[in-house]
């Protein structure tokens, strides 16, 4: 069994109680910053389509079971957040409704809408890159998400927060 923990592997041949060094020799690319890239694609999709960039991923296994990319505006629905889509797309993967051992990826802190969604699917952990200051859900109390769910931020802040403020400006 392998654990990733600060973007590396931890092997159980080299270190059976995961709490010394990483294992260099087991070094992935798959780490978080990889999958918050592919969250950031996600968004680039969304730009490229006259939509508020946000993109997300749903992550099992190292492998990304689902991603999406805000489509409100496309698809005339205040419901087609990045993370919905994502969502959906994990549970159709999966054949079942929860997404338990999964971590989302999505380049802006969710809303309250998603946060429920989220809190719904019982998923393991969320990794959003930057906040959303006006409706971020993580200022709400009690917290929204589900009390099982890590919440963690600040993988690749700086060119998921760029998108948006470049977004917004050309909507000036
Ligand atoms: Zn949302």
């Amino acid at each position: 069994m392998r654990h990733i923990f600060e973007s590396y592997y931890y092997c159980d041949i080299c270190d059976p109680n995961h709490i010394k060094n990483p294992c260099l020799n087991l070094i992935s690319p798959y780490n978080e910053t990889y999958f918050m890239q592919q969250a950031l694609l996600e968004a680039e999709k969304a730009f490229s389509l006259n939509e508020v960039p946000v993109g997300a991923v749903v992550v099992c296994n190292n492998q990304i079971i689902g991603k999406g990319h805000n489509l409100t505006e496309t698809l005339n629905d205040i419901t087609a957040h990045a993370e919905m889509q994502a969502i959906t797309a994990a549970a159709t993967f999966l054949g079942g409704k929860y997404l338990k051992g999964c971590t989302l990826f999505v380049t802006l802190e969710p809303c309250p809408m998603c946060a429920g969604a989220l809190y719904w699917s019982q998923i393991e952990k969320v990794v959003f890159a930057t906040r959303d200051e006006k409706r971020g859900a993580c200022r709400q109390q009690p917290s929204l998400f589900h009390p099982s769910t890590l919440v963690t931020n600040g993988i690749l802040e700086a060119p998921c927060s760029e998108i948006l403020k470049r977004f917004f400006l050309d909507k000036r």
